[in-house]
């Protein structure tokens, strides 16, 4: 009955006004505790957008699910016919349509986000349920605010849900420490593309535990995670130091995330800037205090086209003296070789450091560039290959800057677990590249984005080793290469936990078959 009335919408184009008719006999057959909207419905609208803003396709249902069984019978449903596919939608913030379905069934998970928040005390260590759909900022009030616990590893910007970081990596500042968050949960429930609820860990069903994270939304839907807890400190000394050396700024920024805790910061990340007067994007733009302007003189005559900046935190207690704080930064900071008189930083509390993405989120849209296309390239590459991408990417391709930060810095390999889905360069240091691009009004769009293939290119063309973070490839033949040796592992994940290909079609790499017993793309 469900599939007449679905074959129904999907071939007659005069169903228009039966829709409503035909959303809610779906919405009844389906037994949904949530709600179903048709995809021309205009607040579906979100659904067919992203963060990045180049791609757009219209789904056929938008569903609004009150927990994982409701995405259970949806999966199964889609199951069941010849053409549907399931895209989870966390917060949309993807950039090349990954979380988007052309004509299928589009779930916003930021509907179960209310639906589970709960402490509990594993061997003595404090751990939060959540929901997949929950945002990283609801997370930190839940844990920061009402406990003064924290995740141990965050995303630079907290308005995105737990279940699509854990889709990618998650990466931040403290990644070097504790590894990215897939290596900060213990536990997943997660709808599998067979429709199953299940619970996974390193210890139960391991294969879809490691498979789901890092794995791109192929193999299920994660509707909880539980995520290991820390105590928060109370404050952060939030620090920025200038060089103009790539080779110094390396040095340093390797060592610091090579030494043990109590030895460096609690947060190490850095970014490259176009050596210029400019407000937006120039050396004015670095100091974390306004008031405290960098001058000029105090950069060398050698600098180059680029300039590059440590960002630092250090953790405190409101109970620790400030002389205390000043020494141990002042001796962290003794043994790094930044240029003398470029340093900058402010004393906030733990939680307003966490959000600083926010601010500028705020200021963005309050200027309009937020809603404008975001054409970003994230690249991890490795420690051998960094230094040439510097001379090449950022000192000639990219001198100019890309209309919003160019971040650069180490991870170290050993804190990512190598049974997860995401692909990463050899060697144990590797650099996250992060190019957030915002495309002034009135520039092209596709210029960055050629920009962004003409990168991609040369690093291939070089032979670096480097991989794509948040991948987003057209051809199988690039998928294959992404993977490298555990495309077969891949592969044998997704016929085993989404057989007929049914989740994420956005990400482009497999295709739901119409005989339905079989995934393909020429495999
Ligand atoms: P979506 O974009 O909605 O989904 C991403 C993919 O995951 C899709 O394929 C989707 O189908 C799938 N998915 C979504 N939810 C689930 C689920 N519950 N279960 C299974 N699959 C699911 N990344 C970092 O690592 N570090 C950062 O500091 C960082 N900062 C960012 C700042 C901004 C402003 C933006 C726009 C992005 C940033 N990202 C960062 C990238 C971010 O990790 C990705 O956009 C990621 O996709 C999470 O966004 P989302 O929750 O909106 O997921």
């Amino acid at each position: 009955m469900i599939l007449a009335c679905l074959g129904r919408i999907v071939h007659d184009n005069d169903a228009e006004s039966k829709l409503d008719d035909d959303v809610s006999t779906i919405s009844k057959s389906l037994e949904l505790q949530g709600s179903i909207e048709s995809g021309d419905v205009s607040c579906s609208a979100s659904a067919s957008k992203d963060f990045g803003g180049l791609y757009s396709v219209k789904p056929l249902f938008l569903i609004k699910p009150s927990g994982a069984e409701d995405i259970s019978r949806v999966v199964k449903f889609a199951a069941r016919t010849s053409n549907l596919t399931v895209a989870a939608r966390g917060n949309g913030h993807s950039i090349n349509g990954q979380a988007m379905s052309d004509g299928g069934l589009v779930i916003d998970m930021r509907s179960t986000e209310e639906s589970h928040f709960e402490f509990l005390t594993i061997d003595d260590s404090p751990h939060i349920d959540v929901s997949g759909g929950a945002l990283w900022e609801d997370v930190l009030t839940q844990c920061v605010s009402r406990f003064g616990l924290a995740p141990r590893s965050w995303t630079d910007y907290l308005s995105l849900t737990v279940g699509g970081t854990l889709s990618n990596a998650g990466v931040s500042g403290q990644a070097f420490r504790y590894g990215p968050q897939t290596s900060n949960v213990t536990e997943l429930e997660v709808v599998t593309g067979k429709g199953e609820i299940t619970v996974c860990s390193e210890t139960l069903n391991s294969e879809l535990f490691f498979g789901v994270l890092g794995g791109l939304g192929q193999f299920g839907i994660i509707t909880r995670a539980r995520v290991k807890l820390q105590p928060a400190p109370d404050m952060v000394r939030w620090i920025r130091v200038v060089y103009s050396e790539f080779d110094e700024f390396t040095r340093d920024a390797e060592f610091l995330v090579t030494q043990e805790e109590g030895e460096s910061f609690d947060y190490v990340e850095g970014f490259v800037f176009p050596n210029r007067d400019d407000l937006f994007d120039g050396w004015p733009s670095v100091p974390l205090d306004p008031v405290h302007e960098f001058s000029p003189g105090h950069i060398p005559q050698t600098a180059g086209s680029v300039l590059y900046s440590l960002e630092l935190a250090f953790h405190y207690r409101n109970s620790d003296h400030p002389s205390t704080v000043d020494t141990v930064v002042s001796r962290l900071l003794g043994k790094l070789g930044f240029v003398e008189g470029l340093k900058s930083q402010v004393d906030v509390s733990y939680t307003e450091f966490l959000l600083r993405v926010k601010r500028a989120e705020e200021e963005a849209r309050a200027n309009g560039c937020w809603d404008r296309p975001h054409p970003w390239l994230n690249l991890f590459v490795s420690k051998s290959d960094i230094v040439k991408f510097d001379r090449t990417v950022f000192k000639t391709m990219l001198k100019d800057g890309v209309g919003g930060p160019m971040l650069v810095y180490p991870l170290l390999r050993s804190r990512w677990d190598n049974r997860s889905s995401v692909a990463l360069p050899e060697g144990e240091i590797f650099y996250i590249v992060a190019l957030l691009r915002f495309v002034p009004k009135g520039q092209s769009v596709e210029k960055s984005v050629a920009q962004n293939q003409e990168i991609v290119k040369w690093c291939t063309q070089e032979g670096l080793d480097f991989k794509l973070y948040l991948p987003h490839y057209q051809s199988i033949e690039d998928w294959k290469r992404h993977f490298g040796n555990q495309w077969s592992r891949f592969v044998d994940r997704k016929a085993c936990f989404d057989p007929m290909a049914i989740l994420a079609p956005g990400q482009n790499i497999f295709r739901k078959d119409p005989s339905s017993v079989i995934i393909s793309r020429d495999l």
